[in-house]
């Protein structure tokens, strides 16, 4: 069986190589120079003349990443110990409030949503009867998670900060880029850079797919490719009306990142700024060393116009300077990432908006024919994520294969 592979992400990616272990013809097509789409590990130069892998887009293993725990062990990686934890940030400019305050308010709110899935995220925090600075303080955790505005929304996501614990949290030794390219590796030269996809036209019961310079020929297309780039890509028949109105129902969050050297090492850290919808952290390598790195995460279209990344990471770096006095940044070598103009990304990723109805997910996730879906928005509890791009990738492959055997990997 002839499969084409639209974007070499980790959906695209963990779907190609399972149908190529199971035997079919795999071919993987990626508009950009690199596989790893929204994961994109580089190399920062601190002023020390070390160097160090900052993660661009995704950082974060977190509880539950099963299926990605078991590529990198499959292919050889390891993980490292960050030494903080992802879960627990100090707010800042939040009044009194501090993370044990988030803590208790959190452990409560689940009471507080009550199982009505119609309450608004202000509704819920206002039966939560917390001070105002708390409130402001939990609703700029989920806007900074989801990357997108809390009216935006589904109460729901108020999950990220009912479950706040200090748990550990890791990265992918020498960066995370390196499951792509080890799952990349494993494919040769079925994956081909620099090739959008402009077009596909089921034909006849195979398809053609349209790049630049070829058509290729395939029994089945996987489309793993960012949510609202699937709406715009041309495709003949066009997509049937339920697909393109729950893809926009669904929501898309916006983020930036912004690595800022530091003249030297501190210890691990992990604070937020509240008023500026921003957190920043320290984090230890595989070494066990603090790297002189202050690493930094904007998300919503609001707090990005607030730090007027469109202008560069200076107004960024200032607030970061006002925030937190103490670090010895360094500005001049500062890394900034935005990634609502990145034309193959469109933004951060999906959020559960207020929008989505019940049967969405469905919509969202059903092949029309022998025309697949995959990508981070398709990875349910673990949508918007890495470990649910993969995850969509291998159901993908699993539908392709006829193969829902409960249980696997
Ligand atoms: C700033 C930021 C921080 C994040 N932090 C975390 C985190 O800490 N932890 C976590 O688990 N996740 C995090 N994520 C989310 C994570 O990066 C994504 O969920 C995941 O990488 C998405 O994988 P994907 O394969 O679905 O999509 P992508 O990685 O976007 O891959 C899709 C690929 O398709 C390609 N493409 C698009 N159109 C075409 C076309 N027409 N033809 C050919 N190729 C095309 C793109 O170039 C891209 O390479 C973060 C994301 C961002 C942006």
């Amino acid at each position: 069986m002839r499969v084409a592979i639209v974007g070499a992400g980790l959906a695209g990616l963990a779907a190609a190589s399972e149908l190529m272990d199971a035997g079919h013809d795999v071919q993987v097509f990626e508009a950009r120079d690199r596989v790893g789409g929204r994961v994109w590990s580089e190399s920062l130069p601190l002023p020390d003349g070390q160097s160090v892998i900052v993660e661009r887009g995704a950082e974060f293993i977190l509880r539950g990443y099963d299926l990605l725990r078991s590529y990198v062990a499959e292919l050889g990686l390891s993980l490292v110990d960050t030494g903080m934890s992802y879960y627990l940030r100090e707010p800042r400019g939040a009044g009194e409030v501090d993370s044990a305050a988030m803590v208790a308010a959190g452990s409560r709110l689940t009471d507080a949503i009550g199982g009505d899935e119609r309450l608004s995220i202000s509704d819920v925090l206002s039966n939560l009867t917390v001070s105002t600075d708390l409130a402001e303080a939990i609703r700029c955790r989920v806007e900074i998670s989801c990357a997108l505005e809390a009216e935006f929304l589904d109460s729901s996501v108020l999950g990220h900060v009912a479950s706040l614990s200090p748990l550990p949290s890791h990265r992918i030794a020498g960066g995370n880029q390196g499951l792509a390219q080890a799952l990349a590796g494993r494919l040769g030269d079925r994956v081909h850079l620099n090739t959008p996809v402009r077009a596909i036209v089921a034909e006849g019961g195979t398809f053609e797919v349209l790049t630049d310079l070829d058509t290729y020929r395939a029994d089945h297309v996987v489309l793993a490719i960012p949510l609202p780039l699937v709406s715009e890509l041309s495709i003949s028949p066009a997509l049937p009306r339920w697909k393109l109105d729950a893809l926009a129902r669904s929501a898309y969050g916006d983020a930036a990142k912004l690595h800022i050297p530091l003249a030297r090492s501190v210890h691990t850290s992990a604070v937020m700024s509240v008023p500026d919808r921003y957190w920043s952290w320290t984090a230890m390598d595989g070494t066990g060393r603090v790297p002189a790195v202050l690493n930094c995460f904007a998300g919503s279209a609001t707090a990005l116009d607030r730090l007027d990344v469109r202008d560069g990471p200076d107004a960024w770096v200032a607030r970061v300077k006002e925030t937190q006095p103490d670090m010895p940044l360094v500005s001049e070598g500062a890394l900034l990432t935005t990634w609502s103009n990145d034309p193959w990304a469109r933004g951060a990723y999906s959020a559960r908006g207020t929008e989505v109805t019940k049967d969405d997910l469905d919509y969202l996730r059903r092949s029309i024919g022998a025309l697949h879906f995959a990508g981070e928005y398709l990875g349910g509890d673990f949508a918007g994520l890495m470990e649910g791009a993969l995850r969509s990738g291998r159901e993908a492959a699993a539908e392709i294969l006829g193969d829902r055997r409960p249980g696997r990997r």
